[in-house]
């Protein structure tokens, strides 16, 4: 739930994610082919995606749970050739574009056509350099380390040494030698990047797209230049309350900082506590309001009450059982991993998968008592109750209605998280009077509202360089012009072409999409609405908890089991009776926090 921007938080088929970095190969039969050629390949697909994706999944399953070299190089394996599969298959599906089928073949015709994240060039050797490129941005990012004194290379700083300076330094000018140093390992990346981007437009134009920014918006189920648009719809809808935000925390920063953190114009991108100022929840002492504390702490109450790890799953099973799904399965408790072994290294952070695409859901966790991993529960929880609920599509349809779905489903059931919610299961005595909900609130904007801008911007950024509207002469100065126009954010010091900022956030040299962290943003609230006006709630929206009502599971379970199936947009109206994303929602659940920010920023300007 909180990293979900910076890492990968669901393992599923690894069809859509997987970079699919296999050298090309088409086939090159000479005879037109027929509806039942295009059945029998999707029925080689499904079967070949069943076999090797169960392979992949395992492989890193034990990879992640056993550290080892051994595992890794297992897992590297089996997800290769799953990524290798991915990639073939897509370019095949191309054969059947003008073959009558059903349409529900035409529709996993087409979502294989569209799953690829990265397309290789036909030529072997174009193919090769691409996948060349990208592992080598990637280790370069992945090794990315900022030595202040080259002397003391002991002292240098990888990124989770410099997002804790940013997160709880309060010196100014420790905070921008971290902002600017972590900023110096991507420039080595500008001219692999700029290759990367000729050859990974080749082999979307070999598949019939007009770059690899088109390639990404046609899995929207829109025109892709329609897409473009929808988003900037959305992100016009909730921008008066981010205005309110940043104008707030400008205002904040100046009573802290003066003269580096202005009261006019952009904020200090180095001063919001994210080194990409994404979230700015790390710096709620900074800007909390009079009042901020809610009364109670649901992790002195978990640790008081000795809840333990299997207790709080079973809270959060319980919680999806309460709007009548069906319990989680025995494996599920056999095979999860809930606490950090003694014995081995296992990655921690916080995953659902679905191991066989059936029925061996599991998360995997290092649980703590503590109110964050209690609402992560609830969150990995939904990913697995997703899994399952389409587990009967065939396997290309088993996966989210599009990208931002699957994040949203258990984010929405974390809203649900209400000290309302914790009265009924016993946790709370009472709830809290609305009164003291602005701390809570505003703690909440720092991250969900202040991550729009930025969720939108990153790919605005590669569509634009993709399509050639931006040049590599100009990669730096579009990327700060974005930067400006949506978020409001500025560098603390000069930015020429010299650098390559971009490169500095994860998902770039990664080349992961990232539109579907911001859709996954705006559908959450928009999904708790419409849910909890099914479970009759008339509370204040962010205090309705969609617990133990039937009538708001039954609409969640309409939309999961039609897993993708169908566009997007049939899928949230089944939800929400809406076919259209709704960036409303966001206002309706910030209204108390919107006008407290209007009253404080009285006199001040707003935006920049
Ligand atoms: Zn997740």
């Amino acid at each position: 739930m909180k990293h979900s921007q910076n890492a990968r938080h669901l393992v599923f088929l690894a069809l859509v994610l997987s970079a699919a970095i296999a050298a090309g190969c088409s086939s090159t039969s000479t005879a037109a082919p027929t509806a039942a050629d295009a059945k029998s390949f999707l029925d080689n697909v499904d079967e070949t995606f069943n076999r090797l994706s169960l392979d992949a999944n395992r492989a890193s399953w034990v990879g992640q749970n056993f550290i080892t070299e051994d595992t890794e190089a297992l897992d590297a394996r089996a997800t290769q050739a799953l990524a290798s599969a991915a990639s073939r298959f897509a370019k095949e599906a191309v054969r059947f574009d003008k073959v009558t089928v059903p349409p529900d073949q035409r529709r996993q015709l087409d979502l294989l056509k569209v799953s690829l994240v990265l397309a290789t060039p036909s030529d072997a050797k174009e193919a090769e350099e691409l996948t060349r490129l990208v592992s080598s941005m990637r280790g370069v990012y992945g090794k990315g380390k900022w030595c202040a004194d080259p002397a003391k290379p002991d002292k240098c700083m990888n990124i989770d040494d410099v997002t804790k300076v940013l997160a709880t330094s309060r010196n100014e000018k420790e905070v921008r030698a971290a902002w600017e140093g972590w900023h110096t390992i991507s420039p080595p990346i500008r001219t692999d990047y700029q290759r990367f981007a000729e050859l990974s437009n080749k082999g979307a134009k070999e598949l019939g797209f007009a770059d690899t920014g088109a390639m990404w918006r046609a899995k929207y189920d829109m025109a892709p230049d329609d897409f473009t648009k929808e988003l900037d719809r959305l992100w016009d809808q909730v921008r008066p309350l981010y205005l309110q935000l940043h104008a707030y925390v400008r205002m904040k920063l100046h009573q802290k900082y003066g003269d580096a953190a202005p009261l006019k114009g952009p904020l200090p991108a180095h001063l919001t506590g994210n080194i990409w100022a994404q979230d700015w929840s790390n710096i709620y002492d900074l800007v909390s309001p009079p009042n901020a504390d809610p009364g109670f702490s649901l992790t002195s109450i978990l640790e008081r009450r000795k809840m333990g790890h299997l207790d709080m799953v079973r809270a959060g099973e319980r919680f999806y059982t309460s709007i009548g799904l069906d319990p989680l399965p025995p494996t599920f408790w056999e095979r999860s991993l809930f606490v950090r072994p003694r014995d081995r290294e296992v990655v921690c952070h916080a995953s659902a998968w679905d191991v066989d695409n059936l029925t061996d859901v599991r998360i995997k966790m290092c649980i703590t008592p503590t109110a964050e991993d209690f609402s992560t529960i609830h969150h990995e929880l939904g990913h697995n109750f997703y899994q399952r609920a389409y587990k009967d599509l065939p396997i290309i349809f088993r996966d989210s209605a599009n990208d931002g779905f699957h994040e949203a489903i258990g984010d929405t059931i974390a809203l649900s998280v209400t000290p309302e919610y914790l009265v009924k299961i016993g946790l709370l005595d009472k709830a809290p009077d609305t009164s003291r909900d602005i701390g809570l609130l505003l703690s909440r904007a720092l991250d969900k509202v202040a991550f729009l801008p930025f969720g939108l911007l990153i790919d605005q950024w590669r569509w634009q360089v993709f399509s050639g509207q931006v040049k590599p002469e100009d990669y730096n100065k579009a990327w700060w012009a974005l930067r400006l126009k949506y978020q409001g954010i500025a560098p603390p010091s000069s930015r020429g072409e010299e650098f390559f900022d971009p490169g500095a956030k994860y998902h770039v040299p990664d080349n992961t999409p990232y539109t579907r962290y911001f859709l996954a943003d705006i559908l959450q609230f928009q999904f708790h609405r419409a849910l909890s006006k099914a479970a009759g709630c008339t509370a204040p929206l962010h205090r309705c908890s969609i617990y133990e009502s039937k009538e708001a599971g039954q609409r969640l379970n309409a939309m999961l089991t039609m897993g993708a199936s169908k566009p997007w947009q049939e899928a949230l109206n089944a939800m929400t009776g809406s076919a259209q994303m709704d960036a409303t929602a966001i206002l309706d659940y910030f209204a108390p926090l919107q006008k407290w920010l209007e009253e404080q920023n009285k006199g001040q300007d707003i935006g920049w």
